[in-house]
């Protein structure tokens, strides 16, 4: 269901946080010399990363009742997101997401969506092997592509072996 006055409101107040939040990490990612990738392709809006929007929180609060309690109830009641799985290896919570339309693939509430959805899927590149939905028209590429391309290029690689390496090591530029 589309959003309300409200909802938007507390939902802007919580984009800010957000980007405060993440503003902050990734200067402090930068000058470790992060991210490893860069984000290429643009969106062709798919949906894919609205089917079972998937949240990863701090194992403390993943395990603390009380705690998880507050964030299953901010998700469910602000975002409006509906629980329906976890992974306790990973510490993450899989939703439903009550704005997304499956027939359409669009968004009820694309102006007021939350932070996650407007960072993905930027934030895959800051990881260590960034996995995208195999309809997501978006890539990671490595930003060392070129000498690594360069390194393979000398070696005796059979070609099969040469595009097996290009994919895992997201050197297809
Ligand atoms: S709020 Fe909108 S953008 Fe975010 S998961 Fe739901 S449908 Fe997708
Ligand atoms: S999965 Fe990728 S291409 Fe599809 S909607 Fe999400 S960001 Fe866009």
């Amino acid at each position: 269901m589309r959003d309300g006055r409200l909802l938007r409101v507390i939902k802007f107040v919580a984009l800010c946080r957000f980007r405060i939040d993440l503003a902050v990490t990734r200067f402090i990612l930068k000058l470790r010399g992060e991210p490893h990738y860069r984000l290429t392709g643009s969106c062709n809006g798919c949906g894919a990363c609205c089917e079972a929007p998937t949240i990863r929180v701090h194992p403390l609060l993943f395990n603390l009742k009380p705690c998880r309690d507050v964030i299953l109830a901010w998700h469910l009641h602000v975002n409006g997101f509906e629980y329906v799985s976890e992974d306790k290896e990973t510490f993450s919570f899989t939703f439903r997401c009550s704005h997304y339309d499956r027939e359409t693939k669009q968004c009820d509430s694309y102006d007021s969506r939350p932070g996650m959805c407007r960072d993905y899927p930027r934030n895959l590149i800051y990881g260590v092997n960034p996995q995208f939905f195999p309809d997501c028209s978006l890539k990671a590429t490595a930003k060392n592509a070129a000498s690594f391309i360069q390194a393979l290029d000398s070696t005796d690689l059979t070609p099969e072996q040469r595009e097996k390496l290009h994919k895992e090591l997201h050197l297809d530029v």
